[in-house]
């Protein structure tokens, strides 16, 4: 767990929007994005620092190994089996101290009690046993093109489920963030400076941030609230 001190979202001040109640980050129709790991050739590395499990996940997902571990590579296969869980264990995932940055601590805060014990998924290292190109989500492996993707993800897929409903929320919502404030929701963009380098967002390529987000903010925010925000902002002629 973190032990930072909790400043939210210290990187910007934002010029919130309000849109059904909620502040909204103007980032969402300035910026265009796109999760897409074939045109962004990205290979996943937003799944270099895994994801911080939200009280209740891990239990979520456990029952479903015996369907993901065909997905995972044979090495993240028998570190799972050799270990038993795919949560971390901080003392050896960060020996100097936990290393989760405030801005991806606070983009789950309404998900944790940051008091907590959290913890997260394990990360394989680069140059392991298995000769990871990288460090990794102990669930990122390779689809039959040999991209980076996620094994739950696939197998929630293949098995008809909601992939949303089933992955960590740290992951279904990255790069957004929705947290309460003294009495305020809170709408906007992550700025983690440890995922600020990833190409997804200098690329430019994409549509506006907040319509490839379209499923995403629906399913955090519920259908009225996304039918808002693309009223506002066509509004605004975008
Ligand atoms: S659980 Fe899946 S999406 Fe989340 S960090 Fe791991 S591989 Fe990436």
């Amino acid at each position: 767990m973190s032990n930072a001190a909790f400043i939210p979202f210290p990187s910007r001040e934002i010029p919130y929007v309000r849109i059904n109640g909620v502040l909204v980050d103007p980032q969402l129709w300035m910026t265009v994005y796109d999760c897409n790991v074939t045109t962004q050739n990205c290979h996943s590395m937003c799944c270099y620092r895994s994801n911080i499990l939200a009280p209740g996940e891990a239990d979520r997902i456990f029952p479903h190994m015996e369907g993901i571990l065909p997905y995972m590579t044979p090495q993240k296969q028998k570190i799972f089996e050799k270990r038993g869980t795919f949560v971390a264990d901080c003392r050896t995932q960060c020996p100097d101290g936990c290393e989760l940055d405030g801005d991806e601590v606070l983009a789950m805060a309404r998900a944790i009690d940051l008091e907590s014990d959290y913890r997260c998924n394990e990360i394989v290292r680069q140059g392991g046993e298995g000769g990871e190109e990288m460090d990794s989500c102990i669930f990122l492996t390779k689809n039959d093109r040999m991209e980076n993707v996620c094994s739950i993800h696939a197998y929630a897929i293949d098995q008809g489920m909601n992939w949303m409903a089933l992955k960590p929320l740290d992951c279904v919502q990255y790069p957004l963030g929705v947290y309460n404030k003294d009495g305020e929701t809170i709408l906007r963009s992550q700025s983690t400076p440890y995922l600020s380098h990833l190409p997804c967002h200098d690329s430019g390529i994409g549509p506006l941030m907040y319509r490839s987000m379209e499923g995403t903010i629906r399913f955090l925010m519920g259908d009225d609230f996304f039918v808002a925000l693309d009223h506002h902002v066509r509004s605004l002629g975008l």
